[in-house]
């Protein structure tokens, strides 16, 4: 039944003399339970019914006395009828139907549409992937002005390259970015003679930029926060009146001063719902007169971006909604298949626009880097550029991440080898076969190709497990996993590699030593758990010190305590070392009887140690030459499925930055920022473990030779 429902006549008289034209639609049985509101949840919307229909009648009866009013007949099982500003926008004859995201408020669209047609409109309706708003997200600015597109929750950007196909005229699309003010018609309200209000706090900084360029600083008025809750810019405007809501006595001051006069009339019972005058009302007599020439907007920019991996473990999804929102553009999905349980690979297909092709080519950067496979990139070479200097690489060069990264050269995708990060791209050919190779600067040689800009890249975000039944955990600090846990999954993954023939390396520094978790290490390279080590000058002499004369550092290992001369025992150690020519010397002579070196000497296991500033001696193996203990150490990291790196953060993060993602690390340290700093560099496979290195080196040891 429709309640209160206003006498036709009063709009028939009106529509002699149309000057402006509405449509409306009386209440019905709104506010009803099942009233499907503007997104806003807590409103359901039910009230006393008589109360609504009064306020209802009261502005159609203040809209017809300036202008013509027709009415839309209520349906009762679609109350939100009512709300005729989003049917659709018009432009002279065209009715642009909305097409709401929501499919429960979709009802009302058919009924709209019949509408428009029944009076001869020219109806355009929106592409089915495409959401739209209708006059609750288009606004036109004023004659010979653009229409304004607000987007970001109820209408989708692509909506623009549509509208810009059928209406004849330019267009802004602006941003929405506060979910109070969802529709572009709650916070912005273009007046007669080119004014503006508007709450800029509901778009972004860079529409906001827009809006300051497109109305004079004159003409525009910013409503306070107060206003812009009392939907104060949910204002109808018939020429010199303004019918709204609510206003404060600032704002009812600069309209009059703008010679406007402020018709206030409580609508309350719609605002719970999320629209007020304006949303009540269809302005029906709109219409642009035709630019000549070009229009000034270009349409939106849209591509399809795919990504694939696992998605929603590593929380990629937050962080490309963010990307592309943040950057001002807009997406929809247009596939998701969610991995189902952890680990499980999820793909994700979004449709990705952005007001302009600056803003596009800038967000699909950034989608690239974050795993996103661009639907052009298939048709766009990798572009590389000479090296003509050597070590210098060329201008605009594409520097690597740890991630995986393929190439798109002569018609397919190649694998880029030796990934790690901060390196350039090289593009080789060996035995008629193109490849391409991360490389340091440093290293490059005229005449080399450099992959240069961003096109033709894969970057794969996504951390391929190896092949064995145990998956390694990404864990949070031990603080709040029990250490004992941790190590479990340490020991199980170093097992579960060993077992499959992979590599585990580790990265030590001298503190093991001095901790008593020398020979614990010595136990895990007897065992067969290291396949290279790497260190400094300093676990090397600590070691070889502990073996000559049982202290580290002049500490005696056993008793913890300082002994007479003891400050000398590392100097010794290194002049005894340095006389046999080198560790491995020392260990043949049977001078070097035990400990971490001579088990990886005994054992022919690889290690690299690498000179610093705070060297002693150094040992005759410690490679001052800090380029030649790079190559090193990135040699003897290739291929490594482990890297176990125990409290030395020098060489800790050296090795770190060598290390392509998809290995996974431990980070042992007891320091907590230097443990969390080591393992959160990116790759979601790693482990900080904050303890003592010494207690965590002989609960690991004890693991394994209970379990191997
Ligand atoms: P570093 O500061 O890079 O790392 C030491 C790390 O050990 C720190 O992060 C610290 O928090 C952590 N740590 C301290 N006590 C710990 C414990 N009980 N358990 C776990 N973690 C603990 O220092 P570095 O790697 O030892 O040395 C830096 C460079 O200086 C290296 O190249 C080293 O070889 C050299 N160095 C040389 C000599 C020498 O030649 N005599 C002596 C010392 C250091």
């Amino acid at each position: 039944m429709i309640v209160n429902s206003p006498e036709p006549k009063a709009h028939a008289e009106k529509a002699e003399s149309p000057a402006c034209r509405f449509l409306m639609c009386a209440p019905g049985r709104f506010p009803a339970e099942d009233i499907v509101n503007f997104g806003v949840e807590e409103s359901s919307g039910v009230g006393d019914p008589a109360t609504t229909h009064d306020q209802w009648n009261r502005l159609y009866r203040l809209l017809s006395d300036c202008a013509a009013v027709e009415l839309i007949p209520q349906r009762e099982s679609i109350p939100d009828l009512v709300f005729t500003a989003s049917a659709g926008l018009i432009d002279g004859n065209r009715a642009v139907i909305s097409r709401f995201r929501q499919p429960e408020r979709r009802r009302r669209q058919r009924f709209f549409r019949k509408w428009f047609l029944d009076r001869g409109y020219d109806v355009i309706e929106m592409p089915g992937d495409t959401y739209f708003g209708g006059a609750d997200d288009a606004l036109f600015l004023g004659n010979l002005k653009p229409l304004v597109v607000g987007y970001g929750f109820n209408t989708t950007l692509e909506s623009v390259n549509h509208l810009s196909r059928h209406l004849d005229v330019d267009i802004v699309p602006l941003r929405l970015s506060d979910e109070r003010f969802h529709h572009l018609n709650t916070c912005f309200c273009p007046l007669e003679g080119g004014r503006l209000l508007w709450y800029p706090e509901a778009f972004d900084e860079r529409s906001r930029r827009i809006v300051d360029s497109l109305v004079s600083k004159e003409n525009r008025f910013a409503v306070s926060e107060e206003d812009a809750m009392a939907f104060a810019c949910n204002a109808v405007n018939v020429g010199t009146t303004v019918i709204l809501n609510r206003t404060t006595p600032d704002l009812t001051r600069h309209l009059a001063a703008w010679g406007f006069q402020t018709v206030r009339v409580e609508l309350s019972r719609f605002m719970s719902a999320g629209g007020s005058a304006r949303c009540l009302t269809l302005r029906l007599d709109e219409e642009q007169v035709p630019r000549e020439g070009e229009r000034a907007t270009p349409p939106a920019q849209t591509c399809q971006v795919d990504f694939r991996g696992h998605l929603i473990d590593e929380g990629h999804l937050a962080s490309i909604a963010d990307g592309i929102v943040l950057a001002g553009g807009s997406f929809s999905v247009q596939r998701f298949e969610p991995g189902l349980s952890p680990g499980d690979r999820s793909l994700l297909s979004l449709k990705v626009s952005s007001p302009d092709s600056s803003r596009q080519e800038e967000i699909l950067r950034e989608l690239r880097k974050l795993g996103g496979i661009c639907g052009d990139q298939e048709t766009c070479p990798v572009q590389a550029a000479p090296v003509t200097k050597q070590g210098v690489a060329p201008p605009e060069f594409y520097s690597t991440t740890i991630f995986p990264t393929s190439v798109y050269i002569d018609g397919c995708w190649i694998q880029v080898e030796k990934q790690r990060m901060d390196g350039v791209i090289v593009l080789k050919s060996s035995e008629e076969r193109l490849r391409a190779e991360c490389c340091l600067i440093r290293d490059l040689e005229p005449g080399e190709r450099v992959v240069v800009g961003f096109e033709g890249i894969r970057v794969y975000q996504e951390q391929e497990t190896v092949a064995g039944e145990f998956k390694f955990m990404s864990s949070p600090v031990s603080s709040e996993r029990s250490g004992e846990s941790i190590i479990e999954d340490v020991a199980q993954t170093m097992l579960s590699i060993r077992r499959n023939g992979g590599r585990i390396v580790f990265v030590a520094g001298p503190v093991v030593i001095h901790t008593g978790g020398g020979p614990h290490l010595e136990t895990l390279i007897r065992g067969g758990y290291v396949d290279a080590l790497l260190g400094g000058n300093a676990i090397a002499v600590h070691d070889i010190e502990s073996r000559l004369y049982g202290t580290s550092l002049g500490v005696n290992l056993r008793r913890g305590k300082p002994v007479v001369e003891g400050h000398r025992h590392h100097i010794n150690a290194i002049n005894v070392i340095r006389e046999c020519g080198g560790i491995a010397a020392a260990v043949k002579n049977g001078i070097i009887t035990g400990g971490v070196f001579h088990a990886l000497i005994k054992t022919g296991t690889p290690f690299c140690l690498a000179g610093s500033i705070r060297d002693d001696g150094p040992l005759p193996e410690t490679e001052m030459d800090l380029i030649k203990a790079q190559r090193c150490y990135a040699e003897l990291l290739q291929g490594a499925e482990m890297v176990v790196m125990l409290s030395s953060m020098l060489h800790s993060i050296g090795a770190g930055n060598m290390i392509p993602a998809g290995v996974r690390m431990v980070c042992v340290d007891i320091n907590p920022s230097v443990a969390t700093k080591l393992a959160d560099r990116g790759s979601l496979d790693s482990t900080p473990v904050v303890t003592d290195v010494g207690l965590f080196l002989e609960s690991l040891s004890r693991k394994l030779i209970s379990s191997g």
